[in-house]
């Protein structure tokens, strides 16, 4: 285009340039013809000869004198136009050097107008070149790589991004078909390729021979083919973008504390595993190992501490199981194991046997988090393909029915997979759903077990524990549907519910006896997490008038640590409207008394296990004299659960143990009954008094 105008510019300057020539010529014979016309005319009026030569020789004066002011005029014409004409021409290559400088001055005339046009010429000019600068900077600023090629696929231009991505000067791609900068092997030809705009992705190979995966874009420059059959590629580097693609992929499949597959690639894994076992007709084990209380080692030394034991967990179970077994961690502290080719025949199961031995006798091994010796225990359920399940999902879930058994029968322990097993399951499922209806039915009942004070043997309260009864089977101990119920939410209206109970019961007392004494009622770590708590239980006691130092809520060891700071701040409200606070089933937590001290509990009850073989096994009398002391030091109360035997009542009274609870004195009874046994008391007509004699 700049040689087509400078082609046209000298053009015109020619055309210019003849078109004056020619002018200086129509005024010199214009002259010439005025001198001798004019002049000699006026000479020849004249008579003499003389005069006639005077008038000649005026006539040569005249006409030399004229021919001289001609020659001057068209000197100075032609000298302006010159000047004009120089600088058009300067201007010319100014523009032509891109220096755009200052409008033309245009004066009448033909030069004018071309001066005119000139200056036209100047703006466009000015104008398409700034248009082309500011697609060049922003085409320099572009972070994707462009690369123009024409049809034929050979690079026309490319921008700087293209060089930072691929190394190459501009200069070493253009005239290069875009296959050079393109890993063919990977990715094949994208000469061939039909632009279509659509995004695509491909391997470009860099000066230095790395592979760079792109995301690109291909489509015809200014839209159609028909326009100039030129192509643009704008390609987008995603190394990134892999990389971050591949560790999402790990973190779906790896877990990211044990490092070894989760649920998910678990299942796939143990799917390929079937898979193959099914065409080669051979048998396959699998293992669902459980953490025994894991939740305590948790709440106890912090998650830290919880992290450090799935880790060893995980650690032992590779160290224990041969090189090539799959290990997954399928939920929390729930890990299982496929082992390929064991079957349950005679050999097998010896197999089975020892392995499931071996693995829970080294995850038994004490190990040591933060300075604390951590005793840990597992339990173990086993599942065949194809004996127990023919498919992925059965047999993890037999696996797991197994595992169950196995928790029930105490943990540490492992478990073969029966079918029996699954109905109990089925049976779980059913239990709630009944429970639900029998408690929405008004079928639910409180029962209450006396404590007694061991060293008067007066009947100083009662711990309210629910029950239900259904006619087909008859009462059902909390201990079977309690956990079913902590399942859902069910337990906090069922504890809500026995609240009232008892309120209601300790009023109708009330009417009878002066004193009913302190009355314990159980709570759920669901019913302390409630927004409302405290109102809620102040609103109850006051509905039914009945004192907040008149009941006492036990909160297990566990529930307590679950939160300490928010379960402190919710107790230190409890205790502030009066209540009394016992921490049950002390000792099997693993609280420090120390953590426990932060909380405003004023009795410890000692747990049953404890005290069953407390006349028996000196680590238990030692545990439970400990416990006793340490409830003096601290100003506690201690109560003994479990009393069932004269020797553990006798044991008891020796350490000076508060109060006792226990079926050596009946079982749990009704409202009424216990009013009958204060009522009883009262009279001085009571049959247990004798037994603390
Ligand atoms: P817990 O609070 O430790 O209650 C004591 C349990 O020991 C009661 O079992 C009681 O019947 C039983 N027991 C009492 N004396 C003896 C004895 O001499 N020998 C034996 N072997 N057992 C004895 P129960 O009623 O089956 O309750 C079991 C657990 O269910 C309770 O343990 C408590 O944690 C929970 N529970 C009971 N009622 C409620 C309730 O209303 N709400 C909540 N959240 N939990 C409850
Ligand atoms: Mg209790
Ligand atoms: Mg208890």
């Amino acid at each position: 285009a700049r040689s087509r105008n400078t082609l046209e510019f000298r053009t015109m300057i020619g055309c210019i340039i003849l078109r004056i020539t020619a002018l200086a010529r129509s005024v010199c014979g214009i002259s010439l013809m005025l001198a001798v016309s004019i002049f000699p005319t006026a000479a020849l009026a004249q008579d003499t000869t003389d005069g006639i030569e005077m008038s000649f020789v005026l006539v040569e004066i005249f006409s030399a004198l004229i021919l001289l002011f001609s020659g001057v005029a068209i000197w100075i014409i032609a000298r302006n136009q010159t000047r004009r004409i120089r600088e058009l021409k300067r201007e010319a290559e100014k523009l032509r050097d891109a220096d755009f400088g200052e409008p033309l001055r245009v004066q009448p005339g033909e030069l004018g107008e071309l001066a005119a046009v000139f200056n036209d010429m100047r703006d466009k000019l000015k104008a398409t070149t700034i248009s082309r600068d500011y697609v060049d900077s922003i085409l320099a600023s572009m972070n994707d790589a462009i690369i123009v090629t024409g049809c034929d696929g050979k690079i026309k231009r490319v921008n700087k991004a293209t060089s930072h991505m691929l190394g190459y000067e501009e200069h070493e791609l253009i005239g290069m078909t875009v296959d050079f900068v393109v890993n063919t092997r990977k990715s094949g030809t994208l000469v061939d390729q039909k632009p279509s705009g659509v995004p695509r992705e491909a391997f470009f190979e860099s000066k230095f021979g790395e592979s760079i995966p792109v995301s690109f874009t291909c489509s015809f420059l200014g839209g159609t083919e028909a326009e100039t059959g030129d192509r643009i590629y704008a390609a987008q580097n995603i190394t990134e973008r892999r990389r971050a693609e591949k560790r999402i992929r790990y973190l779906a499949r790896i877990d990211a504390l044990t490092k070894i597959p989760n649920r998910m690639q678990f299942q796939h894994l143990l799917q390929r595993c079937i898979a193959r076992a099914r065409r080669g007709a051979k048998p396959l084990c699998i293992f669902y190992i459980d953490i025994d209380a894991f939740k305590e080692i948790n709440d106890t030394f912090g998650h830290l501490a919880g992290d450090t034991t799935l880790e060893t967990v995980a650690e032992r179970l590779s160290a224990a199981l041969p090189d090539d077994t799959i290990i997954g961690r399928l939920a929390g502290d729930e890990f299982a194991v496929i082992l390929d080719g064991l079957g349950p025949d005679e050999h097998g199961q010896k197999k089975t046997d020892a392995l499931a031995k071996r693995l829970l006798s080294r995850l038994a091994d004490p190990f040591f988090v933060q300075g604390h010796e951590v005793f840990m225990t597992a339990s173990l359920g086993i599942a065949y393909y194809p004996k127990d399940a023919p498919n992925v999902i059965d047999l993890i879930r037999n696996a797991d029915a197994a595992l169950y058994h196995a928790k029930k029968s105490g943990g540490n322990v492992y478990s073969y997979y029966e079918p029996a097993m699954n109905e109990a399951a089925v049976e779980r499922l059913m239990t709630k759903s009944k429970l639900k209806r029998s408690f929405e039915r008004d079928e639910l009942l409180v029962h209450y077990q006396p404590k007694y004070n061991l060293e008067t043997g007066e009947v100083f309260g009662a711990e309210a524990l629910v029950r239900w009864e259904l006619p087909e089977r008859g009462m059902i101990l909390p201990s079977d549907f309690i956990p079913i119920a902590e399942e859902t939410n069910l337990i906090i209206e069922i504890g809500e519910w026995v609240l009232d109970k008892v309120c209601e019961d300790f009023r109708i007392w009330q009417r009878s006896v002066s004193s009913p004494g302190r009355v314990s009622v159980n709570l759920s770590l669901k019913q302390l997490r409630q927004p409302n708590f405290t109102r809620r239980i102040s609103s109850i006691l006051r509905s039914y008038e009945v004192s907040p130092t008149s009941l006492e809520l036990e909160i297990t060891e566990t529930t307590l640590m679950e939160n300490p700071e928010r379960t402190i701040r919710l107790l230190d409200q409890l205790y502030a409207l009066g209540l009394h606070l016992a921490i049950d089933d002390f000792g099997t937590g693993y609280s420090s008394l120390s953590a426990l001290q932060q909380f405003p509990i004023s009795t410890l009850k000692i747990d049953k296990s404890f005290v069953r073989h407390v006349s028996s096994n000196p680590d238990d009398a030692t545990i439970v004299s400990t416990i006793v002391q340490m409830g003096r030091n601290l100003n506690m109360d201690v109560v003994a659960e479990g009393v069932e035997s004269e020797d553990q009542l006798a044991f008891l009274q020796k350490l000076g143990c508060t109060y006792v609870q226990g079926l050596l004195f009946g079982d749990p009874m009704s409202s009424d009954s216990y009013l009958e046994l204060l009522l009883a008391q009262a009279e001085g007509t009571d049959t247990h008094r004798a037994l603390f004699a």
